[in-house]
Parts: structure tokens; C-alpha cells; sequence
């Protein structure tokens, strides 16, 4: 069977939490859309880990890891990842990369790097992987797939032609040093020898284990409201962020997509600019960053201090159905423990209308939050094991929560370790 698992609004939900719990029922994890840009954080028996590139099954012995089609892969930073957790005692993964995958080429990390600097104060908070260009070289059909780099003499005639183009714009948008061809050639060259023990055909490979029975997860980066399509556009990321792109990134059926596992964060947090209608500041916001997911709110990949807010019950609805959501994990909960009252938002203001349907971007500057209050439970409930022992204001507030966005509420997640699980 293969399940998705995805993020319900701006990412950092803890899917890779919910992936590495279930990942323990699963023979393959495959990452389908994404790069090197966002994070997941996971807490288990070796360590403490943010990882960017690699699934988050590689911590079993027993589960292949696949990066699908779908995703910019950039070489290097999955090679380097693959070394950083076998020296940390990790054994060696199963990984698999797809001979259909994308390089992230290194000038398209320079290009990020360079329009964001021109863009300056209206930029949008790019992470600088070179995942914008790299997904606009790849719809303009001008980038290279893995399978490339083993046919040399068509490669080095494709990269003359690419680096004319390219040089146009560093020379006279961003006045900077040319690209030389041979260099690019080089490098690639390299990215070949680490690259080349794991390529193979993922889409025959993943065909076969379906005829298997084998259980699949699909997991996805970022959130509902960060896809180019149905996201906040233009602040969203470049690449679908949603269950259905699985089938695509991924390369399987799409009916064969059983469950769709949706994952909300209890409280909201979000990084880069754009609107975020319930979002909180001041001593309130630095106090549930400070305690909020697993030592802090801070961006895996960059450690930047996320943006914060209430749960969005407006945000969150739409996030679950543009995914297609079967089931909801809702994660962080223990987080709220230690508040008397926690606010939710319910509505959106807009133009003095309350609506609780998810605008497009241009309403969604003006919108005001509605909130209601609902009392807090001030207790730890970290280790507890069923839905009945948890605190009767903690019910009250799964409940709420999962009658206004209209998806089950079946997993909970009470603490960052894979054991912290509450099913229902
Ligand atoms: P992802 O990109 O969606 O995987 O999200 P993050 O990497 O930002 O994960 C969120 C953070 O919350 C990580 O530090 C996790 O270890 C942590 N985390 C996940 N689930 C829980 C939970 O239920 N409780 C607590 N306290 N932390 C959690």
C-alpha cells in the first residue's frame, strides 16, 4: 500500500517525526518533490538529526530510501549527508536515486544567491539552494537529468549551449565572473563518481514493489500553502508540495495513493515572508518559540527564527483538503501545556465579512483573525499512551480543532521521539 505524508500549512509540521514512526511498518520511503531547502528534524536512538536531502527512513535497517524524479537533487549535499549520519553510527542506508532526477547544478546556487541580493528588502526569503532556479531551468528545459552525465561528449555540447545563456545574465544582470564551460564539465564529472552507485530506474523499481504488496511512503516537503498552484503565490516554494504530485515526483500510479496522512502542528509557525493571518508577536510569540517543537523554533536548514501564531482552523481546512486528506496526525501538542488560555483562530476578516474559506493571496493581506479562546490543561502529557488519559481541556482542543477543519484527527503526537504517538 502507499501512503503520503504531507504538511497541512507552511511546513515544519513534524512530518519527519510522523515519517520516522511510521516508517518502522514500511520496505520503501520516497522523497517525490523538494531539495535541499527545508528540513526535517528527527529525534531517535542515535541522535538528533536535520536532514534535507534523504528520506526519513534511513534510520532503519530494514527500508530502501529513494529520491524520486521529483526532487532537485543536489550531489554533493546528498552524499555529504549520507557520510554525516553513517559516521554518527548509523548503519549504512539502502539508498536509491532516480536516473530521471534533476542535478542542482552549482551555478544554481550562485543564481538564488545573486537574486536575492538584487531583489534585497523585496525578495522572498529564498534558503539560497538554488531551488528556484533550478526549477526554472528544468520547466524551461534547460536542465540536466542524472541519466545525462553518462552520455559525455552530448553533455559537454548541452552545457556550451546552457552557459550562453546564463553568462548573459551574469554579466549584465548581475555583474559577476562568467561561467567557463570545461569547470562545469569538471564538476559534473565528479557529481558522476558520487552519484553513480545509487542511480537506477525508481519509477520500474517502485512498479515492481506495488505488484509486491510492499508498503510505500511518499513524503513530502513543506506545506499545503507553500505550492505553487494553491499556496500563497508568489511566497511559496517551486516545486508541488502536494499528495497528488507524489504519484508525478515519484513516478507510480495515482490511484495507488491509499492514504493521504496530513500533518497540522497544534500552534502555527511559519518562515519567509508573506501573510500569516494568526500570527503572534512580542513576548507571546518569543515564549512558544522558545518551547515550541524540539529545543525551539528555528529552521532546520537555517536556523532562523520561524514567524509564529495560533492554530488556523481557516489555513488549516484548506490545507487538508487541497491534499486530499484521509487522516490528520496533529503534532506538538505537549507544546501548549503551559498555557492558562489558548487563543484558535476560526475566521478571517475581510473587508468586515468573516468567511472560513481560504482566500487567494491578494484577500489574504487584509484578512483579520477571528479567534476564540478555549481553556489551556497545564500539564505535561508527554508519555501518555491513550486519547482517554489525556486531560479533558486537551481533548476538548483535539476536538475543536478537528470539527472546524473537518478531517479525522487519527494520530497524535505528544513529544519529538518516534514512541510519542497517540492513535485513536
Ligand atoms: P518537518 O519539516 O515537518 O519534519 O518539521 P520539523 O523538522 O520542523 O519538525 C518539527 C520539530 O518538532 C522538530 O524539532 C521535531 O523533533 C519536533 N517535534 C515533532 N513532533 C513533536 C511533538 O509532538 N512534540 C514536540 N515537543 N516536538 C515535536
Amino acid at each position: 500500500m502507499v501512503k503520503a505524508i504531507v504538511g497541512a500549512n507552511w511546513g515544519d509540521e513534524g512530518k519527519g517525526k510522523i515519517t520516522d514512526t511510521l516508517a518502522k511498518e514500511s520496505d520503501i520511503i520516497v522523497r517525490f518533490q523538494g531539495g535541499a531547502n527545508a528540513g526535517h528534524t528527527i529525534v531517535n536512538d542515535y541522535g538528533k538529526f536535520a536532514l534535507h536531502t534523504l528520506p526519513s527512513g534511513v534510520f532503519y535497517n530494514h527500508t530502501t530510501s529513494i529520491i524520486g524524479n521529483g526532487v532537485a537533487l543536489d550531489i554533493p549535499k546528498l552524499v555529504g549527508e549520507i557520510n554525516e549520519i553513517v559516521s554518527r553510527g548509523v548503519p549504512k542506508p539502502k539508498i536509491l536515486v532516480s536516473n530521471r532526477a534533476q542535478i542542482v547544478m552549482p551555478y544554481h546556487i550562485l543564481f538564488d544567491t545573486y537574486e536575492e541580493a538584487r531583489l534585497a528588502g523585496k525578495s522572498f526569503g529564498s534558503t539560497k539552494s538554488g531551488i528556484a532556479p533550478f526549477y526554472s531551468d528544468k520547466y524551461a528545459k534547460i536542465g540536466f537529468q542524472v541519466s545525462e552525465l553518462f552520455d559525455e561528449e552530448a553533455l559537454k555540447e548541452k552545457i556550451e549551449r546552457v552557459l550562453v545563456q546564463k553568462n548573459v545574465l551574469l554579466e549584465h544582470l548581475y555583474h559577476q565572473p562568467l561561467l567557463k564551460a570545461e569547470e562545469v564539465f569538471a564538476t559534473l564529472m565528479e557529481y558522476k563518481e558520487m552519484i553513480e552507485p545509487y542511480v537506477c530506474d525508481t519509477s520500474a523499481y517502485l512498479y515492481q514493489a506495488i505488484q509486491d504488496g510492499k508498503n510505500i511512503l511518499l513524503e513530502g516537503q513543506l506545506g499545503s500553502l507553500k505550492d505553487p498552484d494553491h499556496g500563497i503565490y508568489p511566497m511559496v516554494t517551486s516545486s508541488s508540495t502536494l499528495a497528488g504530485y507524489g504519484a508525478i515526483g515519484a513516478g507510480i500510479p495515482p490511484y495507488e495513493i491509499k492514504k493521504v496522512i496530513t500533518v497540522c502542528k497544534a500552534y502555527s509557525s511559519a518562515v519567509g515572508a508573506g501573510a500569516f493571518v494568526s500570527e503572534i508577536f512580542g513576548d507571546e510569540a518569543d515564549e512558544l518559540r522558545r518551547r515550541g517543537g524540539d529545543g525551539g523554533e528555528y529552521g532546520a536548514t537555517t536556523g532562523r527564527p520561524r514567524r509564529m501564531g495560533w492554530f488556523d482552523c481557516v489555513a488549516s481546512k484548506y490545507g487538508c483538503r487541497i491534499q486530499g486528506t484521509t487522516d490528520v496526525a496533529f503534532t506538538v501538542l505537549d507544546v501548549l501545556g503551559y498555557l492558562d488560555e489558548i487563543p484558535v483562530c476560526t475566521g478571517y476578516e475581510i473587508d468586515g465579512k468573516v468567511t472560513t474559506d481560504f482566500p487567494t493571496t491578494t484577500l489574504l493581506e487584509k484578512a483579520k483573525p477571528v479567534l476564540e479562546v478555549l481553556p489551556g490543561w497545564k500539564t505535561d502529557i508527554r508519555g501518555i499512551k491513550k486519547f482517554e488519559d489525556l486531560p479533558e481541556n486537551c481533548r476538548k482542543y483535539i476536538e475543536f480543532v478537528e470539527e472546524h477543519i473537518g478531517f479525522p484527527i487519527t494520530m497524535i503526537s505528544n513529544g519529538p521521539g518516534r514512541e510519542d504517538i497517540i492513535y485513536r
